[in-house]
Protein backbone atom coordinates (compact mmCIF):
# COMPACT_ATOMS: atom_id res chain seq x y z
CA UNK A 1 0.00 0.00 0.00
CA UNK A 2 1.42 3.63 -0.56
CA UNK A 3 2.37 5.81 1.90
CA UNK A 4 -0.33 8.20 0.51
CA UNK A 5 -2.95 5.64 2.39
CA UNK A 6 -0.77 5.52 5.74
CA UNK A 7 -2.91 8.21 7.55
CA UNK A 8 -6.22 9.26 8.01
CA UNK A 9 -7.71 11.69 9.69
CA UNK A 10 -11.16 12.35 11.14
CA UNK A 11 -13.09 15.07 12.80
CA UNK A 12 -15.84 15.37 15.59
CA UNK A 13 -18.52 18.00 16.56
CA UNK A 14 -20.71 17.36 19.77
CA UNK A 15 -23.18 19.74 21.39
CA UNK A 16 -25.13 18.65 24.67
CA UNK A 17 -27.65 21.66 26.73
CA UNK A 18 -26.60 23.00 29.77
CA UNK A 19 -29.01 22.41 32.76
CA UNK A 20 -29.09 22.50 36.89
CA UNK A 21 -28.38 19.34 38.53
CA UNK A 22 -25.94 17.62 36.73
CA UNK A 23 -22.59 16.85 37.06
CA UNK A 24 -20.38 18.22 34.80
CA UNK A 25 -17.87 16.12 32.72
CA UNK A 26 -15.81 17.31 30.08
CA UNK A 27 -13.09 14.83 28.98
CA UNK A 28 -13.33 12.63 31.96
CA UNK A 29 -12.43 15.47 34.08
CA UNK A 30 -15.32 16.50 36.77
CA UNK A 31 -15.71 20.17 36.49
CA UNK A 32 -16.69 22.27 39.76
CA UNK A 33 -19.65 24.37 37.99
CA UNK A 34 -23.44 24.64 39.20
CA UNK A 35 -24.95 23.59 36.00
CA UNK A 36 -24.13 20.39 33.79
CA UNK A 37 -24.68 19.22 30.60
CA UNK A 38 -27.65 16.99 29.86
CA UNK A 39 -27.74 13.69 27.88
CA UNK A 40 -28.84 9.78 27.56
CA UNK A 41 -24.92 9.57 28.77
CA UNK A 42 -23.26 11.14 31.27
CA UNK A 43 -23.48 13.88 28.37
CA UNK A 44 -19.27 14.41 27.92
CA UNK A 45 -19.36 16.75 25.35
CA UNK A 46 -15.67 16.48 24.28
CA UNK A 47 -15.55 12.66 25.32
CA UNK A 48 -18.42 12.26 22.52
CA UNK A 49 -16.33 14.38 19.81
CA UNK A 50 -13.32 12.71 20.17
CA UNK A 51 -15.07 9.43 20.06
CA UNK A 52 -16.71 10.58 16.75
CA UNK A 53 -13.63 11.76 15.37
CA UNK A 54 -11.78 8.63 15.68
CA UNK A 55 -14.42 6.39 14.46
CA UNK A 56 -14.65 8.83 11.58
CA UNK A 57 -10.75 8.92 11.18
CA UNK A 58 -11.11 4.73 10.67
CA UNK A 59 -14.74 5.50 8.41
CA UNK A 60 -15.96 3.10 11.12
CA UNK A 61 -19.76 5.35 11.34
CA UNK A 62 -20.13 7.71 14.35
CA UNK A 63 -21.01 7.35 18.11
CA UNK A 64 -25.25 7.24 17.52
CA UNK A 65 -24.40 4.20 15.40
CA UNK A 66 -22.42 2.07 17.93
CA UNK A 67 -24.09 3.63 21.09
CA UNK A 68 -27.72 4.41 20.36
CA UNK A 69 -29.27 7.05 23.25
CA UNK A 70 -32.52 4.77 23.07
CA UNK A 71 -30.40 1.95 24.41
CA UNK A 72 -31.37 1.55 28.10
CA UNK A 73 -27.76 0.34 28.82
CA UNK A 74 -25.80 3.99 27.65
CA UNK A 75 -28.35 5.52 29.99
CA UNK A 76 -26.24 7.54 32.44
CA UNK A 77 -22.78 5.91 30.65
CA UNK A 78 -19.50 7.17 31.62
CA UNK A 79 -18.29 8.33 28.29
CA UNK A 80 -15.28 6.82 28.86
CA UNK A 81 -16.42 3.65 27.68
CA UNK A 82 -17.45 4.97 24.37
CA UNK A 83 -14.08 6.40 23.97
CA UNK A 84 -12.46 2.80 24.66
CA UNK A 85 -14.36 0.61 22.86
CA UNK A 86 -14.14 3.22 19.26
CA UNK A 87 -10.29 2.83 20.15
CA UNK A 88 -10.60 -1.28 20.50
CA UNK A 89 -13.05 -1.27 16.95
CA UNK A 90 -10.22 1.18 15.46
CA UNK A 91 -7.08 -0.77 16.29
CA UNK A 92 -8.85 -3.50 14.98
CA UNK A 93 -9.28 -2.74 12.23
CA UNK A 94 -5.64 -1.83 11.68
CA UNK A 95 -5.22 2.07 12.85
CA UNK A 96 -3.54 3.58 15.99
CA UNK A 97 -4.03 7.38 17.05
CA UNK A 98 -1.46 9.50 16.55
CA UNK A 99 -2.78 13.01 17.56
CA UNK A 100 -5.52 14.72 18.75
CA UNK A 101 -6.89 18.31 18.89
CA UNK A 102 -9.82 19.57 20.57
CA UNK A 103 -11.72 22.32 21.54
CA UNK A 104 -14.35 23.18 23.85
CA UNK A 105 -16.75 25.72 23.36
CA UNK A 106 -17.77 27.50 27.26
CA UNK A 107 -18.97 30.55 28.44
CA UNK A 108 -17.97 29.90 31.78
CA UNK A 109 -16.53 28.23 33.70
CA UNK A 110 -12.48 29.67 32.75
CA UNK A 111 -11.39 25.51 31.81
CA UNK A 112 -7.51 27.00 32.65
CA UNK A 113 -7.28 25.41 35.28
CA UNK A 114 -8.73 21.61 34.16
CA UNK A 115 -6.35 21.82 30.56
CA UNK A 116 -3.42 19.39 32.05
CA UNK A 117 -5.82 17.12 33.83
CA UNK A 118 -8.39 16.83 30.96
CA UNK A 119 -4.92 16.65 28.15
CA UNK A 120 -3.86 13.42 30.33
CA UNK A 121 -7.01 12.21 30.31
CA UNK A 122 -7.34 12.09 26.79
CA UNK A 123 -3.85 10.78 26.47
CA UNK A 124 -4.50 7.89 28.54
CA UNK A 125 -7.61 7.00 27.07
CA UNK A 126 -6.16 7.31 23.63
CA UNK A 127 -2.52 5.50 24.65
CA UNK A 128 -1.26 8.02 23.88
CA UNK A 129 1.41 10.53 24.90
CA UNK A 130 0.04 13.56 26.35
CA UNK A 131 2.04 15.79 24.06
CA UNK A 132 0.40 14.42 21.08
CA UNK A 133 -3.04 15.90 22.75
CA UNK A 134 -3.94 19.74 22.26
CA UNK A 135 -7.18 20.75 24.30
CA UNK A 136 -8.05 24.85 23.79
CA UNK A 137 -11.36 26.20 25.55
CA UNK A 138 -13.00 29.16 23.62
CA UNK A 139 -15.77 31.08 24.98
CA UNK A 140 -19.22 31.78 22.95
CA UNK A 141 -18.33 35.86 23.23
CA UNK A 142 -22.02 35.86 24.71
CA UNK A 143 -24.10 35.17 21.60
CA UNK A 144 -25.33 32.56 20.49
CA UNK A 145 -26.65 29.19 22.56
CA UNK A 146 -22.85 28.59 23.95
CA UNK A 147 -22.36 32.48 24.31
CA UNK A 148 -25.71 32.79 26.28
CA UNK A 149 -25.09 29.31 28.44
CA UNK A 150 -27.72 27.25 27.27
CA UNK A 151 -25.34 24.29 25.99
CA UNK A 152 -21.69 23.44 25.61
CA UNK A 153 -20.10 22.08 22.28
CA UNK A 154 -16.78 20.39 21.31
CA UNK A 155 -14.80 19.79 18.53
CA UNK A 156 -11.86 17.44 17.68
CA UNK A 157 -9.75 16.39 15.16
CA UNK A 158 -7.95 12.81 15.16
CA UNK A 159 -5.07 11.61 13.05
CA UNK A 160 -4.78 7.95 12.59
CA UNK A 161 -1.86 5.58 11.42
CA UNK A 162 -2.07 2.04 9.84
CA UNK A 163 -0.21 -0.34 12.81
CA UNK A 164 2.77 -1.71 10.92
CA UNK A 165 2.43 -5.07 10.08
CA UNK A 166 5.57 -6.92 11.36
MG1 LIG B 1 -23.23 13.69 22.74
Amino acid sequence: MSDAFAFRVGLGHDTHRLVAGKPLLLGGVRIEYPLGLDGHSDADVLLHAVTDALLGAAGLGDIGELFPDTDPQYQGADSARFLHEALARVKQAGWQPVNLDCTIHAQRPKLSAYKSQIKQHLADLLQIPADAVNVKAKTGERVGPVGREEAMCADAVVLIHRIPIL
